[in-house]
C-alpha cells in the first residue's frame, strides 16, 4: 500500500458572506488549483469557520434560490439552520447532523439560522459541499437525507484516540447512512489529543481533508492547522492524521465523474445549452415557487 501524498495545503481565503448568515472561506472552486475539474465529483467548498453572530429578531440567511444538476450537503458543527423548499419541504440542520439535499431537475430553496438559534446568537460554524452528479442523474427528482447526529454511524479508533463519523462510504467496516450517485466517502475523525487515524481510498479518488478544530500532523511529516484544507495527489492509497491537540477533521474522497462541466451560479451541468434551458426553466417559474 503506497503513501498518499499532500499535494497542497490551503489556507483559508479572506471571507465573504452568502446572504447575511452565512460568513464562508471558499476552497472550492477558487482557492489556488482546486477548480471543479480538478476537484471531480466535488465541485464546491464554502467553509463558515466559526464565527460568533450576536442575537437578532430577524434570522438572519440566504433568501429564495435555485439549484439543479448537482447534490448540496451541508454539515453542521456550531449552531443551527433552518431551510424551506418549493415543494413544501423543510426542517432544521442542528449540531453535528448533516443534510444531504439531491437538488437533481431542481430545488428552490432558502436557509437561514434557526430562530430560537437567532434570538440567542451563538457560535455558527459549518461546511457546505456541492457534489457532481452524472449526466444521467442530473435530472432525476429531487431529494432529502435528513442525517442526524444520533443517526451517524461510528467507527471506534484504539486507544482513546477518538472515533470516526462515517456520513457516507465506509471506514473499516462501519458504512455511512447517506446513499450517494456515485463512490464518495466523507467522513469526520473527531479525535482526542495523539489520537491517530489512518485512511485507505483507491489512488485515483479525489482526496481532501479540511482541519475543523485543533491540529494535526498528516503523513508523520507536515502540521496543518484549524481551518486549513489539504489536497493529496491522485497516487497512493493510504494517509494517516495524528491530532497535535483535540481535533475534528472532514476528509472527503471521490471517484472522479470524467465528464465535461458546464456552471453557472446554482446551475451546474454538461452543456452551455443546458445551462440556458436551466436558466429558462427558472424564469418560467418550473422550479416552483417559494415565498
Ligand atoms: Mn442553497
Amino acid at each position: 500500500m503506497a503513501t498518499k501524498k499532500i499535494e497542497i495545503v490551503v489556507p483559508p481565503r479572506e471571507p465573504h458572506f452568502v446572504g447575511d448568515g452565512f460568513r464562508v472561506h471558499n476552497f472550492i472552486p477558487s482557492a489556488y488549483r482546486l477548480d471543479m475539474k480538478k476537484m471531480d465529483p466535488f465541485i464546491l467548498m464554502d467553509y463558515n469557520s466559526k464565527f460568533h453572530f450576536t442575537p437578532s429578531d430577524k434570522p438572519r440567511g440566504v433568501g429564495v434560490h435555485p439549484h439543479r444538476g448537482f447534490e448540496t450537503v451541508t454539515i453542521a458543527y456550531k449552531g443551527k439552520v433552518a431551510h424551506h423548499d418549493s415543494s413544501g419541504g423543510g426542517g432544521i440542520i442542528g449540531e453535528g447532523d448533516v443534510q444531504w439535499m439531491t437538488a437533481a431537475s431542481g430545488v428552490l430553496h432558502k436557509e437561514y439560522h434557526e430562530e430560537n438559534f437567532s434570538k440567542e446568537g451563538g457560535d455558527f460554524q459549518m461546511v457546505q459541499l456541492w457534489v457532481n452528479l452524472p449526466a444521467k442523474d442530473k435530472m432525476t427528482k429531487p431529494k432529502y437525507q435528513s442525517i442526524s447526529n444520533a443517526q451517524i454511524n461510528r467507527f471506534t479508533l484504539p486507544d482513546n484516540g477518538g472515533e470516526i463519523e462515517v456520513i457516507a462510504g465506509s471506514y473499516q467496516d462501519v458504512k455511512g447512512a447517506a446513499s450517494t450517485f456515485t463512490p464518495i466517502h466523507l467522513q469526520n475523525a473527531r479525535l482526542n489529543k495523539g489520537g491517530k487515524a489512518a485512511f485507505n481510498f483507491p489512488a485515483n479518488y479525489t482526496t481532501a481533508l479540511l482541519v475543523i478544530e485543533g491540529s494535526i500532523k498528516v503523513n508523520g511529516e507536515e502540521n496543518v492547522p484549524t481551518d486549513n484544507f489539504v489536497s493529496f495527489e491522485n497516487e497512493g492509497e493510504e494517509f494517516t492524521i495524528e491530532a497535535l491537540e483535540d481535533a475534528v477533521v472532514l476528509v472527503l474522497s471521490g471517484e472522479p465523474i470524467n465528464e465535461p462541466i458546464a456552471a453557472q451560479g446554482p446551475f451546474v451541468m454538461n452543456t452551455e445549452g443546458e445551462i440556458t434551458q436551466a436558466i429558462n426553466d427558472y424564469n418560467m417559474g418550473r422550479f416552483g415557487y417559494l415565498e
